[in-house]
């Protein structure tokens, strides 16, 4: 401790090798963190937010380790995006080496093979085997927003149907689509127009079946919108921000068949759920429900910025040449990250791998939930699971006790995300390439959180 306070600890190399360890040498932010953060109080704007008081240096394996030498166990993978790995060597590898051949031309500028080969793979892997085309972009937001593009070009209509809970991202159109207001979209209107709310299949809450709740949501639109009007339905299969909210079996499969039938693109916003996280490559999968556009990004270059849109062919060739793209879409770094990303998935399984890990959440949270009635809910599927927490003997939600648990995880080495419409559900989307034991670990010191908020105390609290 002594010795870290005067001399600055060596900055380890990321990756694999990192000790996959929980390491706790200082209260947390350490110094080194707290200079940092001092630092970012003065010089970012106070929208950009932070999760956990520490400055990461390193991350790879399981863990994520700060400017003070502390090594956390790392459950939520940069928000699902380092799936296969921080600093995975292959992928440091690819882009060290394209770093080093040319860093940007601009594809519309003067194109390049590995944008065309990320197309080609994305079109090979993604649901439904007719013929695809793909485009990239940078971002999550972007890409929901170019899907929406390509709908309305396609269709000709303008009308887009979102859901309740759904987030689809930071920009005009996308706080739009999104459903929470705080913090995403307060005082940020006017927001895009054309843009109508459905209610979601919820189980835990709603507690209709998935053909019920289309049923609910197909006469809503043909009322409220008219078929006629609506270009697309998008929808995330899992949601992510909004709670990890799974739809009853039926709900998806109900929607697309409603869509094909009233030639409505259906949209699959596979930003989060991609990419193995869920123990398919795609969510959609699941049902086997075909998308006519799927939104991707996140986990699909091992944390390299970039995002896709893909879908049938006739319908991503519906705008003019130049409508679509960007300065920097499908950057080359970017690219050359993606293919060995998507290489890895594959040669890897590790679709199987999140299906172990999924396994491993279960059995721990299924034994805590049995003696806690305010877990309410755990749910999710493959390494995109979550607990929705309650007030006890109710489904009314406990966000005081969900930020005290993750508080708590924090303060002792282990990084949980929080989620959900009311602030009351714990995501867990830890990186495939952790091990069973700092799995183990670090949800063990969640299960701790919970018991150290002993139920009556909880109570107290979240109602003070
Ligand atoms: N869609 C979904 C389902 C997401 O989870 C996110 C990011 N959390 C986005 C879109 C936006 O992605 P990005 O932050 O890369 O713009």
């Amino acid at each position: 401790m002594a010795l870290l306070d005067t001399a600055a600890p060596a900055v380890p190399l990321g990756g694999p090798d990192l000790p996959q360890e929980r390491r706790l040498v200082t209260d947390l932010p350490g110094p080194r963190s707290a200079e940092i953060l001092a630092r970012k109080a003065d010089a970012v704007a106070a929208g950009v937010g932070h999760t956990v008081p520490v400055a990461a240096v390193a991350a790879g394996g399981g863990v994520v380790v700060d400017a003070d030498g502390n090594s956390l166990i790392d459950l939520g993978s940069g928000i699902a995006v380092t799936t296969v790995g921080n600093a995975h060597p292959k992928v440091a590898a690819a882009v060290a080496a394209q770093a080093a051949q040319f860093t940007h031309t601009c594809f519309m500028i003067s194109p390049y093979e590995s944008y065309v080969g990320v197309a080609e793979a994305l079109n090979r892997v993604t649901p439904g085997d007719f013929a695809k085309k793909s485009a990239l972009f940078n971002s999550g937001a972007e890409a929901v927003e170019n899907a929406i593009k390509i709908a309305r070009k396609h269709t000709g209509r303008q009308a887009v149907v979102a859901f309740d809970h759904g987030y689809h991202g930071r920009t005009n159109l996308t706080m739009a689509l999104t459903a929470k207001s705080m913090p995403y979209k307060s005082g940020f209107g006017p927001f895009a127009p054309e843009v109508y709310r459905a209610p979601m299949s919820y189980p835990f809450r709603d507690g209709l079946d998935g053909r019920e709740a289309a049923a609910r949501v197909i006469l809503q639109l043909e009322k409220q919108i008219g078929a006629d009007n609506l270009a697309a339905v998008i929808i995330e299969p899992i949601q992510g921000e909004g709670g990890f909210i799974e739809p009853a079996t039926g709900f998806l499969p109900a929607l697309s068949e409603w869509a094909t039938a009233n030639g409505v693109v259906f949209i699959l916003d596979e930003v989060q759920t991609g990419f193995a996280r869920t123990g398919d490559l795609f969510a959609a999968n699941h049902e086997r429900v075909v998308p006519d556009l799927i939104a991707t990004g996140k986990g699909i270059a091992g944390g390299l910025p970039l995002a896709a849109v893909t879908g049938r062919a006739e319908i991503m060739d519906s705008p003019q040449s130049g409508a679509l793209g960007g300065t920097y879409a499908g950057n080359p770094i970017s690219c050359a990250a993606a293919l060995s990303t998507i290489e890895t998935y594959e040669k890897n399984n590790l679709v199987v791998r999140a299906r172990e890990i999924a396994a491993i959440i279960d059995e721990v949270f299924t034994e805590l939930g049995a003696s806690d009635d305010r877990i309410g809910d755990i749910r999710g599927r493959g390494a995109m699971k979550a607990i929705e927490v309650v007030h006890p003997d109710s489904t009314d939600p406990n966000p005081a006790l969900t930020d005290s648990v993750a508080k708590f995880a924090a303060d002792h080495g282990v990084v949980v995300l929080t989620c959900g419409t009311y602030g009351n559900v714990i995501r867990f989307l830890p990186p495939l390439a952790i091990s069973d034991e700092l799995l183990r670990e670090g949800l063990r010191v969640v299960a701790d959180g919970f018991r150290t908020n002993a139920p009556t105390s909880a109570t107290k609290e979240s109602q003070s």
